[in-house]
């Protein structure tokens, strides 16, 4: 991954940022931490501390230079970021480190460099705020009908009593004055992540030493045109989080309109439902509809996004009345093999023929 700090460097320094420090993962890639703005309120940023979830790296970077071009929010607030702290997950598409520890499992025991890197620079630091950003599971909704939600949210417990201390009381309020601040598109998709007390992560543990922590999940498109859309509200929800932050216009918004964003659902039904699909054969000629679902191969159910790729067909037939996050009609279309091409719990590596004869590799539906 050098190149992209190679690149990131040629787009970022300069101006308002400068490279505070570089430091290596377990195996030696390099880790990058900047320093933006002079302000006198501090916050520390960190994105992909889970190796499979690149969109909030893309946020950190774009919201990076968008402060580059903001002289007042400069000379309110000192960001330290660090994109990108787990390089060798990236490498892998891991959300893992190197030495396979989930480093947001870490915060107390330090095993690993990542984790080790991110307390040394709370501890330099020492941020009012921080800002742990995150790519969450692709099947987490917030609405009805489903829709895959957009960005979710969470100021973690700092006690397993859900206890608001004034740190956590204000990572509530920027979350709200967020919330409420972002375009109304986004709002409607916006959720509060699942509270559950974590000691040992990251957010938990610096909520509890009095840094207000604030984590915030890039979510997945509703159609696939779309991919852009959770890295750019991502992007808006960091420089609105900033603004807020140096400006206290959190200070307007109470704990209740925080508890009031709705909470993240695991969704259950299909992620991925073709419909009218036709099937030639020598046997005959018929039409159905195809259900799609992402599997998860592991034992670890916090290992939610490991296979980010990994869609089974999960059913054949008419599928008139199943829920699915996406649906897409294929009316005229043609399956491009025989009936035996499709069968449960087969991968969805095949194709279709449209009607003009473009042949359409069904996983390119998923991007
Ligand atoms: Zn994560």
């Amino acid at each position: 991954m050098e190149s992209v700090f190679t690149i990131t460097d040629q787009l970022l320094l300069g101006g308002c940022i400068r490279l505070e420090h570089t430091a290596h993962s377990y195996e030696g890639r390099r880790i990058s931490v900047y320093t933006c703005g002079g302000g006198p309120v501090k916050v520390l940023a960190w994105s992909q501390m889970h190796g499979n979830e690149p969109t909030s790296t893309l946020a950190l970077l774009d919201a990076m230079r968008m402060l580059q071009g903001d002289k007042e929010l400069q000379s309110q607030i000192t960001l330290t970021a660090i994109p990108m702290l787990n390089p060798d997950g990236s490498a892998r598409h891991d959300r893992r480190n190197a030495q396979g520890i989930d480093v947001n499992r870490d915060a107390q025991s330090l095993i690993s460099p990542e984790a080790k890197l991110l307390m040394d620079t709370w501890q330099r630091t020492q941020p009012q705020f921080a800002l742990n950003l995150h790519d969450q599971e692709t099947r987490y909704t917030s609405l009805t009908p489903p829709t895959p939600a957009l960005l979710a949210m969470l100021a973690p417990e700092c006690s397993a009593g859900h206890a608001i201390t004034p740190a956590r009381k204000r990572a509530m309020q920027v979350i709200a004055n967020v919330a409420d601040i972002l375009p109304i598109a986004t709002r409607g998709r916006i959720a509060r992540y699942d509270d559950v007390y974590t000691p040992t992560a990251f957010g938990d543990t610096l909520m509890r030493l009095g840094t207000s922590s604030i984590l915030i999940e890039a979510g997945a498109a509703s159609v696939h045109n779309d991919a852009q859309a959770p890295r750019q509200a991502m992007t808006k929800a960091i420089m609105e989080a900033l603004r807020s932050m140096a400006t206290d216009s959190y200070l307007n918004y109470d704990v209740q309109a925080y508890d009031r964003l709705p909470l993240n659902k695991e969704f259950d039904g299909y992620d991925l439902v073709l419909k009218h699909v036709a099937v030639t054969d020598t046997l005959g000629n018929y039409q159905i509809d195809i259900g799609i679902r992402r599997v998860k191969p592991t034992c670890n159910p916090e290992d939610f996004a490991e296979h980010l790729n990994e869609y089974r067909v999960l059913n054949i037939g008419d599928l008139g009345d199943a829920t699915a996050l996406r649906s897409v009609d294929l009316q005229g279309y043609q399956l491009n093999g025989s009936h035996e091409t499709l069968y449960i719990g087969c991968k969805i590596d095949f194709t279709v023929l449209a009607p003009d004869g473009k042949m359409i590799h069904i996983p390119s539906l998923l991007d």
